[in-house]
C-alpha cells in the first residue's frame, strides 16, 4: 500500500478491499450465514450474523474510508436502510428528558422520529436550515441533528459554524449526509460526531437496494451506535451489503457525471420563464452556493423547481421520455416527481424534486426542455370529441 495522498476516484475503486490473497478475488462475495462455527468459548469477530457478518465489515471499512480518508478512531455501522441509521443515532444517544434539535425542514420521515422521541419523554426543538436557525435553539440541547443539503428544498447550512457552537455547549452533532454522498462532503471533517446516511440513494445509485450507515467519530459512540442495531436488529442482508460495496467503485464517476447533469439541467432551466423558485447549490445565484461551495466538494445531483399548478407539473412528468416518474434520488437513471403527492412536505403544488442520473448531458437537457414545452401547451393531451378517441392521460 502506497501512503501518498491519493485521489477520491483511486480511494473508491479500491475502499474496503482485503489484502490480496493469491487465487481469491479482488472482492470477496457475499457471506449468507445466520450463524458461525464457534466451538468451545464465545470469541472471534464472527458468532450469530445479527451482530457481525464479513460481509459487513469489508463495506463499513470502505465507507470509513470515504468518509474520513485517514482519520485514525472513525467506526462505521451499516443498517438495513437510511431511516434504520438515523433512528439509531436519535434513539440510542438520548434520553427522556433530553432535548434534541432537528431542522423542520429535513426528509419526510423525520417528523415522525420527532413523535416517537416526544412519545418517549424527549423534548424535541425545530428550526429551519436555512440562515443556520438551529443555532437559536440549541441551548442546553444533548443532539443537534443537521440535513444539509435538506430534502426537498436544497437548503444549506454551515456544518463547521453549527457544529462548534454544540460542542461548545457539549451538544453531539450528526449530519445526514444522503443527497451529498461522502464524495460531495465529509461531515466528520467539518466537526460533526456522526455522519449518517441512506445508502439507498446517491451513495449505491443503481435503484436496487436499501441501506443504511452511520460513521461515527469515535469507538464509544460506534458502540453505542452498534448496541442499538443489535437490539433493534435492523440489519443489511448480505446480498445488499455486497451490492453496494461493489457500487463504490464507480462512486466518482457517477458522482461526477450526474453533479455535471445536475447543472446543466438547473442552467438550462434557470432562464425559463415557466420555471420558479429554482434551486440548486451549485449555481452561483443560488442562496446556498456560497456556504455550499465552502464546504461541499460538490453539489449533488438533485435540482429542484416549481411549475405553475399540479396540471402543468404532471404534464411535465409525463412528457419526459428519459427520466422516470419515481421517487428516490441519486441514482444513474434520472428520475423526477411532484413531491407534494405524497403530503408530508411543505411544497407547492407544483414543486419537482429532479435527480440527474448519469445520461449524457445534451440528451438530459434536451428532454427536460422538450417536456417542459410540452407541458405549456393548453392541454395538448385533450381528445378531440370530433375523432371520437381519447388520447391517454
Ligand atoms: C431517503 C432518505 C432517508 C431515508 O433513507 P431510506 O434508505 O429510504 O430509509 C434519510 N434521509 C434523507 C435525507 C433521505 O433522502
Amino acid at each position: 500500500m502506497t501512503t501518498a495522498p491519493i485521489g477520491d476516484g483511486t480511494r473508491a475503486v479500491r475502499a474496503g478491499l482485503p489484502e490480496p490473497v493469491k487465487n481469491q478475488p479482488t472482492l470477496p462475495g457475499p457471506v449468507f450465514a445466520s450463524h458461525f462455527h464457534l466451538p468451545g468459548e464465545v470469541e472471534g469477530p464472527y458468532t450469530y450474523a445479527r451482530d457481525t457478518n464479513p460481509t459487513w465489515t469489508l463495506l463499513e471499512r470502505a465507507v470509513g474510508e470515504l468518509e474520513a480518508p485517514g482519520a485514525d478512531g472513525v467506526e462505521t455501522v451499516v443498517f438495513a436502510s437510511g431511516m434504520a441509521a438515523v433512528s439509531a443515532v436519535l434513539l440510542s444517544q438520548v434520553r427522556a428528558g433530553d432535548t434534541v434539535v432537528l431542522p423542520d425542514d429535513g426528509y419526510q420521515a423525520l417528523p415522525l422520529v420527532a413523535a416517537q422521541l416526544e412519545a418517549y419523554g424527549v423534548h424535541v426543538r425545530t428550526a429551519p436550515t436555512a440562515g443556520d436557525a438551529q443555532l437559536e435553539v440549541l441551548d442546553g440541547a444533548r443532539l443537534l441533528w443537521i440535513e444539509s443539503p435538506s430534502n426537498p428544498g436544497l437548503e444549506v447550512c454551515d456544518i463547521r459554524r453549527l457544529a462548534e457552537a454544540a460542542h461548545a455547549a457539549g451538544t453531539l452533532v450528526a449530519v445526514d449526509n444522503t443527497l451529498a454522498t461522502p464524495l460531495g462532503q465529509r461531515p466528520l471533517e467539518l466537526g460533526a460526531d456522526f455522519a449518517v446516511a441512506s445508502g439507498t440513494k446517491g451513495l449505491t445509485g443503481h435503484g436496487d437496494l436499501l441501506l443504511g450507515y452511520v460513521s461515527c467519530r469515535d469507538a464509544e459512540l460506534a458502540a453505542r451506535v452498534r448496541q442499538w442495531r443489535k437490539i433493534i436488529g435492523a440489519i443489511p442482508g448480505p446480498m445488499e451489503a455486497w451490492l453496494a460495496h461493489r457500487s463504490l467503485a464507480t462512486l466518482q464517476l457517477r458522482t461526477h457525471r450526474q453533479w455535471a447533469n445536475a447543472l446543466a439541467v438547473a442552467e438550462a432551466l434557470e432562464g425559463r420563464p415557466d420555471v420558479s423558485g429554482l434551486r440548486y447549490p451549485g449555481l452561483p445565484g443560488d442562496p446556498s452556493y456560497k456556504t455550499a461551495g465552502r464546504q461541499m466538494r460538490g453539489p449533488g445531483s438533485v435540482v429542484s423547481f416549481t411549475l405553475s399548478d399540479r396540471a402543468r407539473a404532471d404534464r411535465f412528468l409525463r412528457a419526459l421520455t428519459l427520466v422516470e416518474d419515481a421517487t428516490s434520488f441519486g441514482g444513474v437513471r434520472s428520475t423526477a416527481e411532484r413531491r407534494g403527492r405524497w403530503g408530508g412536505d411543505a411544497v407547492p403544488e407544483g414543486f419537482i424534486r429532479f435527480s440527474a442520473g448519469a445520461e449524457d448531458t445534451a440528451d438530459l437537457v434536451a428532454d427536460v426542455l422538450r417536456a417542459l414545452d410540452a407541458a405549456g401547451r393548453d392541454r395538448p393531451e385533450t381528445a378531440d370529441p370530433a375523432r371520437g378517441v381519447s388520447e391517454p392521460e
